[in-house]
């Protein structure tokens, strides 16, 4: 027993599932997921609490946590702990930290999960060592994170939200309700629309694939994608000094498929030769292990 070594877990909930780590000192000693209930919107307090007493009760060794991460999707004002907007989630202004600590019964945190996912990559993943980083989880949608100086950067709620920056003014409606987002071009959703509006069945793995088998609609469609993203994270690298960029998120698991034509497309935009562009290593964990390690902002 070491009781002066700090124990935090970390939650983070999903569209789709809720993932819980538990931190003791500089190491994640538990996981546990399961998926996130259809109401979590109305019981998000109870959720986080079941969820981590889950974890904890599946192993009598592990210590329980002094106090609680959470991280969130959306718009989140971390300072207020406020959950502000999550189309998924079904919330808008939530007191997250009120609700979470009521339940849980200890101190809580609250966090954005793509800036969390990129604190986690950069204390155990693919960021460690460098402190100049800018984070692209590519899912269906797409947020970034930056982090300048060993410090990830907080600025308004709107932070981070490259996916909705138009980029084509004739484009196709966003879920937004604007028109031509970033995220109508290079999200997996609208990569998998455009394979299927050419009568092409599969997502945006199958498109992927067939980039892989060297399919040329498969390859139009992808490299027009990984150019739109190369175009609007360029700005963002060239601005920031960023010297990795981090690519996580579903698209991520296409590997070189994806990875290597956005080096490309990347390095041949930004001044930096020393710029490099690699993979994501802890997947789906990068944002709970991130809000097990949270801190409040500020402090
Ligand atoms: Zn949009």
């Amino acid at each position: 027993m070491t009781p002066s070594v700090p124990v935090t877990a970390g939650v983070d909930i999903g569209g789709t599932r809720v993932k819980v780590v538990l931190r003791q000192g500089a190491g994640v000693v538990g996981r546990h997921v399961e998926p996130t209930p259809a109401d979590v919107g109305a019981r998000v307090g109870e959720v986080v609490a079941q969820a981590v007493e889950r974890l904890v009760a599946a192993d009598p060794s592990l210590p329980r946590p002094q106090r609680v991460g959470v991280v969130v999707p959306g718009l989140v004002d971390e300072v207020a702990g406020v959950g502000v907007w999550a189309a998924n989630l079904g919330w808008a202004d939530l007191d997250l930290r009120a609700t979470v600590a009521r339940a849980v019964g200890t101190d809580v945190v609250i966090g954005h999960d793509v800036r969390a996912g990129l604190l986690g990559e950069h204390l155990l993943g693919a960021a460690r060592g460098v402190d100049d980083v800018l984070f692209v989880p590519l899912g269906t949608g797409v947020a970034i994170a930056l982090m300048s100086g060993g410090r990830v950067v907080h600025g308004t709620t709107w932070s981070g939200e490259l996916g909705h920056v138009r980029v084509d003014p004739d484009g196709l409606e966003c879920g937004c309700g604007r028109r031509g987002c970033l995220e109508t071009v290079v999200g997996a959703r609208a990569v998998a629309r455009r394979w299927q509006a050419a009568g092409r069945e599969g997502d945006a793995r199958a498109v992927a694939e067939a980039v892989g088998g060297a399919d040329p609609l498969a390859s139009q469609i992808w490299h027009a994608a990984v150019d739109t993203l190369a175009g609007a994270l360029a700005p963002v690298v060239a601005a920031a000094g960023t010297r990795r960029v981090v690519v996580g998120g579903g698209m991520a698991e296409a590997g070189p498929v994806l990875l290597d034509p956005l080096r490309a497309a990347l390095t041949a935009r930004v001044p930096d030769p020393a710029l490099e562009v690699v993979r994501a290593e802890l997947g789906e964990w990068a944002g709970a292990i991130g809000a097990a390690h949270l801190v409040p902002v500020g402090s």
